[in-house]
């Protein structure tokens, strides 16, 4: 994607690449295109383990090349469609169509529309039947490639299970296939032959007249069901310790650390629960070794333990411990996205406060016992308000609280219930300080391959009904509630559980605008409504009860788990029994494991060697020395906004391991000053920045440190130790000098310049804000020489007024460009950086 266009939209950094870690490799050395597709936008995608893993297994590969790409945002699709743009991959900008492999991840119902949109930027044929070999192979994975059904008519084939092994088989399949020219039914039916792989084009499926499913009809009798495949060892399963830093604060903005897949408690509302069995841990001394190697590489400030339930993890205690004590001086912050409430204790609790209290959440799901009992969530509310008193007690201030309304059997008795329990979780924190609770509500969508699977989804006036009676039970007890929106837990709904049939609607809501459905901004029920009424095809079908004997969707989908002990768990529900989690009560037979193979890998390491914990130094508070340096930033790093530009001027500093100092707080961050905010989209050759080390080195290696870690684009130009008593950055500088070039064919009016000169206030009203300023003010110098024009500035930037000056729209003045070549300084703050051309 060309740089040209990035001035006209909002957010440049979703579309610039060149982030630290990204792999551009030189594509006539390769004879294989990966696309990884994230069929939502860049900040939500960027956050996403699993494609970052793919991304490095595929790179390793002597002639593969993989790279990203993302759904735009509405104002780049705009561009792209106005300008007969194709979307393009972030490394080498290479249109979609001209992949061999396009890989979307599926992580949610809702972000289909997206896909077929993706293609059609590309214009890549939507339906597979319309495609041949000389167009990209469609292939999906994640959690929703489970029942993929809803999207068979547009994808060639789907990954299921974990991904790592097989997606490199699937890669030397697509090479033997091209090396013998094959055509695409050749090549599908070479896939088909890799396990976990599945090619809706070799299942025939029937209907009754009732809607209902009759058959599923393999195309070939040794490719009837396809298993999932499993990842034996997450211990020895590939880590990318050189992830890619993005230049914008994305979603999970973090190293992220798997330390285990897989989770047997067996709450049978959760997919995740049973498609990613059995259990496999990564061992405390493999997490804190990859972990050393990719906070060295990115400079993050926190890192995320990531498994289904965290805190079930057999060593999370040493791990913890030993992770806190290592980094506590780096100043590295460590969160634990899932709790379940008992799986921490006290001490647990008091590492993870040590550096930072992020959120504390727990998630009940039901409020009342036998509700629990129904989904098998194996805790008391002694456990609970054990927890949550404990975390009041260690200073968290705040609980967010989890709960499902819409459960199987659910009675308003229920929902009174989870009134009761917040209300006693907010009474748990009395006398410590200040006690506050969060309730979170979301609709229970039942999902494929779990116990749930045949029960009924609520309606939309039930699901109001529920919501306005927990919102009011809430309300009188002083509590707030975030619920999520019933129209979007209701799609969701009918897509988890959707077929086939369902892929005229998708294309019909497509077309009429439909995509990024799961953000609330642009979700439209209205046209999903209408694309539902004019496929004739009713929505609520989806929801219903499923019979005991109706073929599902998905049965030729194997994930693992016998169809019986899925049967079994869901007439235990209605009974409320338990099933005990299998890590530590004997195996109830799920079917997940061989027992070979494929079965529980726990970690039985038990503390972190003690040689290796790093004793964190006192720093003496006066022993503060600070540096002015002065940078330069061309090229992507233009784009960068004030916020983004801090994120990567604070990372690379870390990364450079230089002695920084730190505020104090919760929130610990360098002691880091900067000049005003540039401008998006204009260079400079003027940027001044002021640290603080709590060591004393040489300007020149701090100078030298520094850029050795900042991306392309961004240099050190000088750097001067300075007194304490300097004025900061932006105090400092009495005006800055920017160079405009104008466009061929663009003259500056003399008579406009000069009237401009003459004035001593202009006021322009800024078109969106409704708000009045003066654009002369700050002006101390202007002068035109043919078609360079110098403005020098007390503050801001030189849009408005070229926007006046030229009589233009601001968006054609920021096309223009713009360079800050210098800043004059307040004598009294004057060293000698060189920062003033004159
Ligand atoms: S097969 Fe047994 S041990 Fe393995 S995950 Fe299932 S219940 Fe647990």
């Amino acid at each position: 994607m060309a740089f040209d266009c990035l001035h006209q939209i909002e957010k440049p950094t979703r579309y610039l690449g060149g982030e630290l870690g990204s792999i551009t490799k030189d594509l006539a050395q390769v004879d294989l295109r990966f696309a990884l597709a994230f069929p939502d936008t860049y900040e939500v995608g960027m956050s996403h383990l699993g494609l970052a893993i793919l991304y490095h297994i595929l790179n390793e590969q002597d002639g593969v090349a993989a790279e990203r790409v993302y759904a735009p945002w509405p104002d780049m699709e705009a561009v792209l469609r106005q300008s007969g743009t194709s979307l393009t991959s972030l490394e080498n900008q290479l249109p979609l169509g001209e992949f061999h492999i396009v890989g979307f991840t599926l992580q949610y119902e809702l972000s289909y529309t997206n896909i077929l949109n993706m293609l059609d930027l590309a214009g890549i044929p939507r339906r597979r039947s319309a495609r041949d070999a000389s167009h990209p192979l469609v292939i999906v994975g994640g959690p929703c490639a489970f029942n993929p059904e809803p999207l068979a008519e547009f994808i060639d084939c789907a990954l299921i299970g974990d991904g790592e092994e097989a997606v490199l088989e699937l890669v030397a399949a697509v090479r033997a296939a091209r090396q013998a020219g094959e055509d695409r039914p050749a090549l599908l039916e070479r896939l088909s032959c890799i396990d976990g792989v599945y090619v809706p084009s070799l299942f025939q499926v029937d209907y009754h007249t009732d809607g209902t499913i009759k058959s599923i009809v393999p195309q070939r009798t040794d490719y009837s069901r396809v298993r999932r495949r499993f990842l034996a060892d997450l211990e020895t399963a590939p880590y990318p310790t050189t992830p890619i830093v993005p230049f914008m604060n994305t979603v999970h903005n973090r190293v992220a650390m798997e330390i285990a897949r897989g989770c047997t408690r067996g709450c049978r509302f959760c997919q995740a629960g049973y498609i990613y069995r059995p259990v496999r841990e990564r061992s405390p001394e493999k997490i804190t070794e990859l972990l050393e190697q990719a906070l060295a590489n990115t400079g993050y400030e926190e890192i995320s333990l990531l498994s289904l339930s965290t805190g079930d993890y057999s060593c999370i205690e040493p791990l913890l411990k030993g992770l806190m004590d290592r980094f506590v001086q780096q100043k590295v912050a460590v969160s634990l996205p899932s709790l379940r409430v008992g799986s921490l204790s006290e001490e647990a609790m008091e590492q993870i406060k040590k550096v930072r209290k992020t959120g504390f959440t727990l998630a009940p799901e039901a409020g009342s016992e036998r509700m629990r009992q129904v989904i098998n969530k194996g805790i008391t509310e002694e456990d609970l308000l054990l927890a949550t008193q404990t975390a009041f007690t260690l200073g968290w201030r705040l609980i967010k609280l989890y709960f499902m309304l819409g459960l199987p059997t659910e009675t308003d008795a229920d929902l009174a219930a989870i009134v009761d329990l917040a209300a006693r979780v907010k009474k748990s924190g009395r006398g410590t300080g200040g006690a506050d609770v969060n309730v979170a509500v979301s609709t229970f969508v039942p999902k494929p391959h779990t116990p749930f699977q045949w029960e009924p989804q609520l309606d939309l006036d039930e699901t109001r009904r529920r919501l306005t009676l927990l919102r009011n039970g809430l309300a009188a007890k002083k509590l707030r509630m975030k619920w999520h929106d019933p129209p979007l837990s209701f799609m969701e709904g009918v897509f988890a559980r959707g077929d086939r049939r369902l892929a005229t609607v998708l294309e019909k809501a497509v077309d009429l605008g439909c995509r990024l459905d799961g953000w609330r901004e642009h979700f439209k029920f209205d046209l999903w409504q209408q694309a539902f009424s004019d496929c004739q095809i009713d929505p609520t079908w989806y929801l219903r009860r499923r019979g005991d004997d109706e073929i599902l969707p998905w049965e030729h989908i194997d994930c693992g788990i016998a169809p019986e002990f899925l049967r079994a768990e869901r007439d235990k529900a209605v009974a409320g029994a338990p099933t005990p989690d299998c890590r530590n009560h004997p195996c109830s037979q799920c079917g997940a494991c061989d027992f070979d193979q494929v079965r529980m890998r726990f970690s039985t390491a038990t503390l972190l060697p003690a040689t290796e914990v790093i004793e964190p130094l006192p720093i003496p508070a006066e022993e503060r020395f600070r540096y002015r340096l002065l940078l330069h930033r061309d090229g992507r790093t233009r784009f960068v906004s004030h916020l983004e530009y801090i994120s990567v001027l604070e990372r690379a500093a870390r990364r450079a391991k230089l002695p920084l100092r730190y505020s104090a707080g919760f929130h610990p961050a360098p002691k880091f000053s900067y000049s005003d905010a540039l401008p998006t989209g204009v260079a400079s050759d003027a940027e001044l920045l002021d640290l603080e080390l709590f060591a004393e080195l040489p300007p020149d290696s701090v100078q030298q440190a520094l850029s050795r870690q900042l991306p392309e684009g961004m240099t050190v130009r000088s750097c001067v130790q300075v007194p304490s008593s300097t004025p900061s950055p932006s105090a400092s500088i009495a005006h800055a000098v920017y160079r405009v070039t104008l466009p061929p064919g663009t003259q500056l009016p003399a008579e406009r310049l000069a009237d401009f000169l003459r004035m001593e206030t202009l006021l322009v009203t800024l078109p969106r804000k409704e708000q009045t300023i003066d654009i002369r003010r700050d002006v101390v110098d202007l002068h035109c020489d043919g078609d360079t024009l110098l403005v020098s500035l007390r503050k801001g930037g030189p849009f408005r007024l070229l926007t006046w000056l030229l009589e233009f729209d601001e968006t054609q003045a920021r096309s223009f460009e713009v360079r800050k070549i210098a800043v004059v300084l307040h004598p009294e703050a004057d060293t000698t950086l060189g920062t003033s051309n004159n």
